[in-house]
């Protein structure tokens, strides 16, 4: 994959009318191939991976909140970066998940070519999967650079998307208690 990549990113230079051999762009292509390798490393895990052993029994069953999970991920259109914040909520079932493992969750589906609606659902399905919840909300917050650096170049609009499972979508009143919460 490495000198795929590598050999890309040379195509790319060449294609926008640069000398590969600049001095400067001389360990460009093994550079950026190394950060695609890492940025979309999402691919090469599975939820097992990143949640491995760290679901704990609980008797809880209060409202968990995580808020400000820092995200960057890339838009599966123009390949550019979207970032923001993920906020996760469930209502553990027996079952609760170690705190640093939420982050991994965002990162492992962010690190992948995606859309903010598609990456929210995927964050609330793995969330419900692993800890059998009562019910799970996600809501992102992102920027997105293929509006902001190029197109309509819009550099304040912020797209937020959510997904409700479980009580979250059928109770108004949990629902509301998640959104009450992300206004602090
Ligand atoms: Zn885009």
């Amino acid at each position: 994959m490495h000198e795929e990549l590598k050999s890309s990113f040379q195509q790319i230079i060449t294609a926008v009318g640069e000398d590969k051999d600049r001095e400067g762009l001389l360990d460009t292509p093994k550079r950026a191939a190394k950060a695609m390798e890492y940025l979309t490393q999402g691919y090469r895990q599975e939820l097992s991976d990143v949640t491995n052993n760290a679901v704990f029994s609980s008797d809880a069953d209060d409202m968990v909140l995580i808020q400000d999970i820092e995200l960057y991920s890339m838009c599966e259109h123009h390949l550019l970066p979207f970032v923001g914040r993920a906020h996760i909520a469930y209502i553990p079932n027996g079952k609760v998940l170690g705190l640093s493992k939420f982050a991994r969750i965002v990162d492992m589906y962010a690190r992948r070519f995606q859309i903010q609606e598609q990456l929210t659902h995927q964050i609330a399905q793995a969330v419900e999967d692993v800890t059998g919840a009562r019910g799970v909300g996600v809501v992102i917050e992102a920027k997105h650079m293929c509006m902001m650096m190029r197109g309509v170049e819009k550099q304040n609009s912020q797209m937020r998307t959510s997904v409700m499972l479980g009580n979250f979508r059928e109770d108004a009143k949990t629902r509301n208690e998640f959104l009450q919460l992300l206004k602090r």
